[in-house]
Order: C-alpha cells, then structure tokens, then sequence
C-alpha cells in the first residue's frame, strides 16, 4: 500500500557536486559500483547482527543474513536486497540525501581549495552509494528499518539529477531493495553471467552469503544459489588461499582499485586468542595527511561479529596507513569505544599488531627493495611520527627509515641507517646529518663542507617532520647521531692543534666582526665546519634548527629570540680583505655580508633585503663610502 503523498526533497548542494563527479569521473571503473552496494549491504548486515547482541528478537524472525542479486531483463533493473538493518525515513534522508562520509566532505574542500584537483583522485577513497548513478538513471531504494512496524517501510527515489522522493508503504521484512534502473547502453549488467563475474572478483570474501536465482534453461528460476564462499577471509587457514583472495579482499575491504603492497595474516592462541590480517597499501589516498584525527581502515570484530571500526584503538598513529581486520575471541561482545580504550587485552593486541607490521616492512625492506621504495614514497613521512611516539619500537622504526646523503645519487631517499654504519670511516663513531628546508639547502649547505672534504656521509634531511623526529633519535645502534650545524665538532689531535693554530691567528679578525655585529650574533668563531665558504651560521647542540624555528614563528608560535654563533673560515680571501680593511664604513660592509651570506646559505629571510642589495652593490663597485 502507498500512501498518497510523495514528498520531493532536494538534495544537499554537496551531493548534487558529488553526484556529478562520481558519474563523470568513474566511468572508466563503472563495475564498482556493485562492489559498493554489496559492500553497503554486508555493513547493514554487520550492523543487524551487532544491534541483535542487545535486541535479539531483531534478528530471531529471519536469522540467516545475506544478500540477494537478482536481475530483470524487461524491466531492464539490477537490485541487490539484504535483510540487514534496514533505514527509516528520518535515516534514508540523512544517509542518502546528504554527504554523510567525512572523506568525500575533505576531498570536496580539497576540490575547492584548489580549482585545478584532479577529479580521478575521486577513485581513491569509497564513493560508495552514489556510484549506482554511473550505470543508472534512476534508482529505487525500499527499506524498512529492523524493529519497526511494516507500515513505516520507505521509498526513497531519485534520478540523481538534484532532487529524490519519499513514499511510505508497507514493507513485509526488515531490510534494505536497492533497485537499478541501467541506462540504455549498461545492459551488460543485465547478464547474469557478468553479475556472477563481478561478485567474485569482488565480493568473494563478504562474510554473508550472496545468493542469486538459479538459471533455469538460460533464464533465472525460482530457486537460490549462494555464489560466493561466505567466509570471513580471514578465518580460512593461509595454506588455503591464493595471492588473488587476499588482494580481492583488501580491494573490497580499502575500496582501493589498485593492488595492496603486502599483507601478513596471523592467528594467536594462548592467553589471548585473535586473527589478524593486515595490509600494506600501495598509496596514500589523497586526504591521507590530513586523517590523524579520525583514522579508519582496521575492524574489530569478536567471534566473527563486526563490533566497530577500531584503528585508532588497535595501532598506534604512525600505523594509520594499514587496512585490515582483527577477529578476537575473547573481548565480551558489548565492548565500547571507552572500554577499548582502556582494555589490557586491547593493548595487548594492539602490541602484538604493531609488531606484525614492522616485521612485515622489515621483510619487504630485505627481500623486495622496489616494494619497499613503492612503500617508503607513500608513507615514510608518517612511519617517521613513530620514532617520537614509540619509544619502545624506536630502534625498529629506526632501521625502516631512509634518508638522502651526500654519497647516494640525487634526490631520493635510499640510504638506511645500516647501510651508513657499513660505510663509516675508521675511527668515526657519530652519524652525521642535516636538516634544511630543500634538499638543495641541505646538500649546499657550508656547514658539513669540513665533512665532505674529508669523505664523511652526511644524511640530508628535507622533510618538515625531520627536526622533530632527528630530536628523539638521538642513537641508533650504539651511535650518536648528530646535526652538523650543532655544537661542537671535534677532530683529530692533528687538526686540533692546526685549529688552535689558526684560532690564534684569527683573534683579530674575530674580535673585530664582535665588535661590528654586536648582539646580531652571539658569538663569533672559527670554524672547522668550513673549507670553501667565508663563514656559516652554528647552533648549540640541543637548540632547534632556524627552518624550523621560522616554521613555528610563521603559525603564531612565540619564539624567544636567540641570536646564533656566527663561524668563519679565515682561510678565506673576504677574511682576509676585511682583516686588512682600515675603512670603518666597508668593515661594517663586509662584515655584515658575511653574516647575512651564512643566513641566505641556511635559507633564511633577511630582514631587511634592499640594505643588503645595497650594501653588496657597494662591495662589487668599490664605491667610496665616504
Ligand atoms: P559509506 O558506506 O562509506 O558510509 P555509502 O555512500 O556507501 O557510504 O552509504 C551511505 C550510508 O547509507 C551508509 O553509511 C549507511 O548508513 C546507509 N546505507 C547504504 N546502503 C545501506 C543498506 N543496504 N542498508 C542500510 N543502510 C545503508
Ligand atoms: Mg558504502
């Protein structure tokens, strides 16, 4: 029975923006939009079971869940029903009407942050209901919410053009209809055989059966057939699956197109007994930066029920990247949020998982360099995080991580900790590095030219993360590591006496940059750091680096102002012209340049760059000043 009043609603301006994205964009993947349908299905279906724990007449009248796929030529309609937890009308309009997924919210403010985002980037994270509209040009959903009355079935209906409508009719079952009305040129889906070949290819390894009406003599019959294996994945002994199962499940379960990068799948027994099965992806959706707050993308279930999504209580942040699923056999059923926040067990699992994925990027690192490569470009800038907040992996984390240097070529990063301690030169025991701003600044800088010319590797970090994680990794098996531009080098005992040498000789020439940079400066030395450039910038060994330090001021943070060590190379031919300038005007001249070169080297602002244009100009026309 229906009643007479259709209610037209417009759709959120967003969805409407959504809506004319997926349908443009996907097209090239239009067969994903069953995987999501049926994946919508099996999440109801999870949901029922899950609310049946506290209401089990819910489920008690039709207790086998699953999900049905049937097509009809005439009608030229695809419809996948599920007896699931159904929606009301006050739910179909929040789920269907608006935006109700977080990501597609980010990925339409990244949209419009920067006119020019590539709309493909759409692909990379569940479009989920709205891809129906790529095969479709109407779609008819019927439901009727577990626990409610017949009467308050819905229809909800829309062409997907900006407007949908509500009906109320009876529904006989709870349960969800989403019926595809295919445009004139998708009959494919109509097929049968093409129906089936989807299923498997995607939904496989849903955890409920998905059935389909028997052919009889070509044409689909009376009878239902389940057409895939209906088995949590995961509970399926390893022996007994192929490569392909565990990457059709990880396409299902991440919505990802492209394959997972590597997988480690695990049970435990023994205090605590759990299954875990968990993926490495191959690249970062493009929101991927901005998801520490409301991370997602590993599931918890207990006996095989889904309870919730629980990444942010089974792995650490630095983790956020791996999709996946635990099955534990010991949680109670009705844990929550709060519970699992603060459960000894949980802890345990989430210990044993973190373990699982170090384990299995240290084997990729050993075994499969070019994975490894793939993995580090996606998400090496987040694994980084994890040597500040986990003490307790820090030397593993420490052992996954790969810097650019002054030995390796170009730019990328491929040098590990390892394979710069098999490097070392005899008698060296500090890991050398630099954090700048560019890779260029840190290669250029003057500060590790003393190291070059002796043939010692200096790690070049560029990353912004880097000075912070490079504050926590102070050793790594059993050596120091140490920014060059920090505190105190020391040498050998041969160029400590030529340093003490030249330190003498210098005294006046230092004196006299003090006394013409005052408080610019805190102090003024000679340097070991240098063998080409006049002078460079030096910090003490705990202070933070100046990039960093411009980072923080630039995002409001309150810096106190502390001036640096100027260092000098006496050596050098400007030292040496300022030593013998008698005129009191260039000596100023000159001894600023070289403070504000030290600056521009580290790649600092000046603070006041037409006097230094001027002051240069100066210099090159030897223009009295007088
Ligand atoms: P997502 O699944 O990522 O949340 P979708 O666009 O696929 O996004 O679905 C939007 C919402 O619509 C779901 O979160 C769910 O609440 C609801 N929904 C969709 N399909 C069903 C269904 N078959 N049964 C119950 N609810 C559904
Ligand atoms: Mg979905």
């Amino acid at each position: 029975m229906i009643t007479a009043t259709t209610e037209t609603r417009k759709f959120e301006a967003e969805v409407a923006q959504v809506l004319h994205l997926v349908t443009h964009s996907l097209y090239s993947h239009k067969d994903i939009f069953l995987r999501e349908l049926v994946s919508n299905a099996s999440d109801a279906c999870d949901k029922l079971r899950f609310e049946s724990i506290a209401q089990p007449q819910w489920l008690s009248d039709d207790s086998e869940l699953r999900i049905d796929i049937s097509v009809d030529k005439e009608a030229r309609t695809l419809s996948v029903h599920d007896n699931g937890i159904g929606m009301s009308r006050d739910e179909l309009i929040a789920n269907l009407g608006t935006i109700a997924s977080s990501g597609t919210r980010r990925y339409l403010e990244s949209l419009a942050a920067e006119s020019k985002a590539d709309s493909r980037l759409i692909g990379q994270f569940g479009v989920g209901f709205y891809s129906a509209f790529v095969v479709a040009d109407k779609v008819t959903v019927v439901s009727r919410r577990a626990g409610s009355d017949a009467a308050e079935g819905v229809r909800w209906e829309s062409d997907g053009k900006g407007e949908y409508t509500l009906d109320t009719l009876d529904v006989a079952r709870r349960g969800t209809t989403v019926v595809l009305h295919l445009k004139e040129d998708e009959s494919e889906f109509l097929e049968a055989w093409k129906v089936r070949s989807l299923v498997s290819r995607y939904s496989e390894h849903i955890g409920f059966p998905i059935r389909m009406p028997k052919e009889v003599d070509g044409k689909p019959g009376d009878e239902w057939e389940v057409v895939n294996s209906a088995s949590a994945l995961w509970t399926r002994p390893k022996n007994e699956l192929a490569d392909t199962d565990y990457q059709n499940f990880y396409k299902s379960l991440s919505h990802d197109f492209s394959d997972a990068l590597a997988w480690t799948h695990n049970r435990v027994e023994g205090n605590q007994n759990f299954t875990s099965l968990l993926f490495v992806p191959a690249k970062a959706p493009f929101d991927f930066m901005n998801g520490r707050e409301e991370r997602k993308g590993l599931k918890l279930y207990i006996r095989r029920v889904f309870i919730m999504d629980a990444s942010e209580q089974l792995l650490p942040a630095y983790l956020r990247f791996v999709r996946g699923v635990v099955d534990s056999d010991d949680l109670p059923l009705n844990v929550s949020r709060e519970i699992l926040q603060q459960n000894r067990q949980v802890e345990r699992i989430k210990g044993a998982c973190t373990k699982r994925v170090l384990d299995l990027l240290d084997k990729l690192a050993k075994d499969e360099a070019d994975k490894y490569v793939t993995f580090w470009n996606a998400f090496g800038g987040v694994l980084k995080e994890g040597i500040a907040e986990d003490a307790g992996n820090r030397e593993r984390i420490a052992k996954l991580l790969r810097f650019a240097s002054t030995h390796s070529e170009g730019t990328a990063p491929s040098v590990s900790l390892d394979d710069y301690i098999g490097r070392m030169q005899v008698g060296q025991d500090v890991i050398w590095y630099i954090t700048a701003d560019s890779h260029a600044a840190a290669k250029g800088s003057p500060q590790l030219e003393s190291l070059r010319a002796k043939g010692v590797e200096v790690l070049l970090m560029s990353d912004r993360i880097d000075e912070w994680m490079a504050g926590y990794l102070t050793e790594y098996a059993g050596k120091k590591l140490r920014h060059v531009g920090k505190g105190e080098i020391e040498l050998d005992a041969a160029d400590a006496e030529a340093h003490k040498a030249s330190e003498e000789a210098a005294s006046g020439v230092v004196a006299k940059l003090k006394e013409l940079l005052g408080e610019r400066v805190s102090d003024v030395k000679v340097s070991r750091r240098l063998t080409e450039s006049p002078s460079c910038l030096v910090l003490d060994e705990y202070d933070m680096a100046l990039h960093l330090r411009r980072v923080l001021k630039q995002s409001g943070h309150e810096m106190p102002d502390s001036a640096p060590v100027l260092e000098i190379n006496p050596a050098h031919a400007l030292l040496k012209r300022l030593e013998a300038e008698a005129d009191p005007e260039r000596s100023k001249d000159l001894a600023l340049l070289l403070l504000e070169q030290a600056q521009v080297a580290e790649g600092a602002q000046l603070d006041d760059p037409a006097a230094f244009v001027r002051r240069l100009n100066r210099i090159l026309l030897g223009t009295p000043t007088a």
